[in-house]
């Protein structure tokens, strides 16, 4: 089969490899389509694991085979896939931090090499212990909207740090993808957003989805702005999901006594910030972050995404062929006034 094979820093070349194998207790999956996740461009443009890999984690397809053991499927079905999954039994998961869990770590999906996903081929093998994770799409849902469980997963798992009333007034700084969605389901569960970013194309699309106000994050005005929107009582909360320390800054200023600013792109390792830190402890505002997805979310997550309550069909604005991954990775790590969510998708 076709797969592109991470080579070292940035260096992805297509190339042909055997199709994965699977153990009886295991899924054969044909892959429709994979969304390109910054996370993969993060260890593709730095080097961050050793190659090869087949990266691609946000895969949606369809099942091919499976194993004598497997229950609950069958081949044919279009299914959303999983990479992470915890094992609910351990000191970290009986603590719900999933993501600290050491099973959690290990990446369940993969198209050969060191298991990275491998939603950037044509078949994945998906072990046994990620068929938890496996959610099948309805007849009226596509594989672009599978896909996108995922990332949803990670940002509705954010939105549940956030101790928030509902009128509360929440900044989403950065509409990217991730922003966008935090922006939709925080308006969804009633409080108002003020968005902000430098795409005006952004801003529209954020206010589309509910935003209460859609700003230019270098409006020298914004605190006041903001002053005025909350009646000077500031920010409840703040959703920082752009990697820009100044947005962090400003966003512990903008946030009541007791407020809580949440980290969401800050995940590159050695980044230090300077920080006031009489805002936490006299203040009592909470600095704190969220990582990666919750599985036991996902029922959740596939009931906001397919019913459409959440719509993320209108945030995926390129696509492209298998052949063409490094151009969809170029584009994402660059984003255009006109990208949003780039995946990669094949003929199915
Ligand atoms: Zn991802
Ligand atoms: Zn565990």
């Amino acid at each position: 089969m076709q797969a592109v094979v991470y080579r070292g820093v940035n260096d992805l070349r297509v190339e042909s490899v055997p199709v994965p194998r699977i153990s009886a207790s295991e899924l054969l999956v044909r892959v429709a389509v994979c969304g390109v996740c910054p996370t993969d461009i993060k260890k593709i443009h730095h080097g961050t694991v050793p190659p090869p890999r087949i990266f691609g984690h946000e895969t949606a397809g369809t099942i091919v085979k499976l194993g004598a053991r497997v229950r609950g499927f069958r081949i044919g079905d279009r299914v959303a896939l999983h990479h992470h999954i915890p094992c609910l039994n351990c000191h970290a998961c009986r603590h719900r931090a999933f993501a600290q869990c050491p099973q959690y770590k290990r990446t369940g999906i993969t198209a050969g090499f060191e298991p990275a996903g491998g939603g950037y081929a044509e078949y994945v093998r998906v072990m046994d212990f990620c068929l938890p994770g496996v959610v099948k799409i309805p007849t009226k849902n596509s594989f672009l909207e599978g896909a996108m469980l995922e990332p949803v997963n990670t940002v509705l798992k954010g939105v549940n740090r956030l101790t928030v009333l509902p009128g509360d007034f929440v900044l989403v700084a950065g509409q990217g993808p991730i922003g966008l969605l935090f922006t939709q389901l925080l308006a969804l569960r009633g409080l108002k957003v003020i968005a902000t970013d430098l795409l005006d194309t952004r801003l529209k699309l954020a206010r589309h989805f509910g935003a209460a106000r859609a700003l230019r994050a270098d409006l020298p005005d914004l605190p006041d702005q903001i002053a005025r929107l909350t009646r000077s009582r500031g920010l409840d909360a703040a959703v920082i999901a752009v990697p820009a320390d100044a947005a962090m800054q400003q966003a512990l200023s903008l946030v009541r006594g007791a407020g809580q600013v949440l980290l969401f792109a800050h995940t590159k390792r050695g980044a230090v910030a300077p920080l006031d830190l009489s805002l936490i402890c006299t203040d009592e505002k909470d600095l704190i972050g969220s990582y990666s997805a919750d599985v036991t979310l996902q029922p959740t997550v596939a009931r906001l995404v397919f019913s459409r309550q959440l719509d993320v069909r209108p945030l995926i604005t390129h696509r492209f062929p298998l052949a063409e991954t490094a151009a969809a990775v170029a584009l994402a790590a660059k984003p255009q006034p006109d990208s949003l969510k780039v995946v990669v998708e094949q003929a199915v």
